[in-house]
């Protein structure tokens, strides 16, 4: 049997036939059939730019539906897909493909000559472009390339895609993953959330990342369901389309700032069966705002580029607002001291390991890395600080290195940040751990205010006074206009530490 995941996906398509598969807003788009026939012809062209089964094909481009059928062809012919952050600049890309090397870099047309030198210095061989107009030189080879009918063959454990972390806590890493991660992955979360053929996914998400890609793409293609794609998420464009969307799939911000907007109301979001958030915690208070104004429960999921997806609330039954749910079948989790990886008592707060057919295999050409953080018997250490409450559901607390260990004593900052963000004249706040003389890390507390907000820091130490152990109350308070975060919502933590680096020196 064929264990490439294009296998499964080929008949899926080949089921569906003119369905919708993918489309834009400007009516441009493939049905399945046409989805099916272009992946052949697009494999056919990968093969004759010297791409050969197990070889990386790095990626570059701007989101369109010819992108997703570059990640299709790539599967089909048994390419390794590599998709690279639009917002990567060519001093990023040559470690990039130095780092992975590729045997052919997709890049903007507007980057050809830039790609081609960058190519050249870390010997990549071939380098194509796409544009969003099915414009560049891989349809050029495209419009003359030879069908690739077949489907290669592929075993469970092979590669189909190396994906770079976020980069969030230092450099990325490229997660290895194999068909069998992303294949599991997808059909659990079909069951989970009840996609079927009958959806249609509003996509606002990038494709080069876990959640816009393989969260979004497989699902929707495992199920046979349709997909909008939208270049990016613009408030205006998604409160025209939630009438005729049946799913969504957001990060955290997508819903703070469709909660800005009036016209965000129940009679708007009638059609919708489903949203979904993930990439970044949801605030509790969001999760309630959003239910109340549309009736919706978010539906928020826990993953990370190297697990796919590990936990999720439920579809049916109660989805806890400030918690990620359950392990999806399959999958296994332990909440352990992070050093002898033994299990904690139920509630304490931990590591939080996981196992299972989701997990990948380890990262691309770090082989130290990969020994510290994927141990002998399978489970993955993930940096994340976790507890599991009585009724089973994984609340995440933050990460490893945002705990801040402040004269011996370790503070979550999302304890704090949650008691800072219930002021009223509070948008939100990142509490971040300095050196310190005396503590070691001294707490530190980065605050956004409510527009035309007077408060002081005086008051919002006040706020914390009677509610905190004095070791968790910041010993200074910032004002900032926005906190600095990356294109999937998360919080740059790191940049904050170095901004307020010199507070206590
Ligand atoms: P890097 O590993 O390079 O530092 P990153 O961890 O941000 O970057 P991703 O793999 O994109 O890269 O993100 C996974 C992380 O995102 C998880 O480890 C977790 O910290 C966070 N995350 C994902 N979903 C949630 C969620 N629902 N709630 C809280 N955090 C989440
Ligand atoms: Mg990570």
């Amino acid at each position: 049997m064929n264990h490439n995941l294009f296998a499964t996906f080929a008949e899926r398509m080949q089921a569906r036939g003119d369905a919708d598969f993918v489309t834009t807003r400007e009516g441009h788009g493939y049905t399945y059939r046409e989805a099916l026939d272009t992946t052949a012809r697009l494999a056919g062209a990968l093969r004759e730019l010297g791409v050969a089964p197990g070889d990386r094909v790095a990626v570059q481009v701007d989101k369109s539906p010819e992108t997703l059928l570059l990640y299709l062809a790539c599967l089909r012919m048994g390419g390794v897909y590599l998709p690279l952050n639009t917002g990567y600049t060519p001093e990023e890309i040559r470690y990039f493909l130095g780092d992975a090397e590729p045997a052919l870099f997709v890049c903007r047309p507007s980057d050809l000559d830039n790609a081609r030198r960058v190519a050249g210095e870390t010997g990549c061989p071939q380098v194509a472009s796409l544009g969003t107009g099915r414009d560049g030189t891989l349809m050029e080879t495209f419009e003359k390339a030879t069908p690739f009918d077949a489907i290669e063959p592929r075993d469970d454990n092979d590669l189909a895609a190396i994906l770079y972390t976020s980069g969030t806590t230092g450099r990325s890493k490229g997660a290895m993953l194999t068909h069998r991660n992303l294949g599991s992955n997808a059909a659990s979360l079909v069951e989970a959330w009840r996609f079927t053929e009958a959806d249609r996914l509003i996509h606002a998400l990038p494709i080069f990342h876990t959640h816009g890609l393989f969260v979004a793409c497989n699902v929707c293609l495992m199920a046979g369901a349709s997909l909008l794609f939208l270049p990016r998420f613009d408030v205006d464009t998604i409160i025209d389309e939630l009438p005729r969307g049946t799913t969504m799939m957001g990060v955290p911000t997508f819903y703070t700032r469709l909660l800005q907007d009036e016209r965000l109301t129940r009679e708007l979001t009638a059609n919708m069966r489903l949203f979904t958030s993930g990439s970044a915690p949801l605030t509790a208070e969001t999760h309630r705002e959003f239910e109340q104004r549309t009736g919706h429960a978010i539906l928020e999921r826990y993953g990370m580029t190297e697990t796919n997806m590990n936990t999720s609330n439920p579809y049916d039954g109660e989805r806890i607002a400030g918690t990620v749910g359950r392990p999806l079948p399959g999958v296994e989790i332990r909440i352990t001291d992070g050093e002898s990886h033994q299990p904690l008592p139920d509630g304490d707060i931990g590591m939080l390991e996981v196992r299972g057919p989701n997990v990948f295999i380890g990262y691309w050409r770090m082989p130290e890395k990969t020994r510290e953080e994927l141990l002998d018997d399978g489970f993955f250490v993930t940096g994340d600080l976790a507890r599991i409450e009585e009724h089973g559901y994984v609340q995440i607390v933050g990460r490893d290195k945002d705990l801040v260990i402040s004269g011996g004593y370790n503070v979550y900052p999302k304890e704090v940040e949650q008691i800072i963000d219930e002021l009223d004249t509070v948008v939100e706040s990142a509490v971040i751990g300095v050196p310190h003389p005396d503590f070691g890390e001294g707490v530190t507390a980065v605050v956004v205010r409510q527009p035309g907000a007077a408060l002081e820091e005086a008051e919002v130490l006040a706020s914390l006074a009677g509610r905190l152990a004095k070791y968790k109350q910041p010993k200074r308070v910032f004002f900032i206009d926005e906190l600095p975060r990356n294109t999937m919502g998360k919080v740059q933590k790191n940049q904050l530490r170095e901004r307020y680096k010199e507070t206590y020196r």
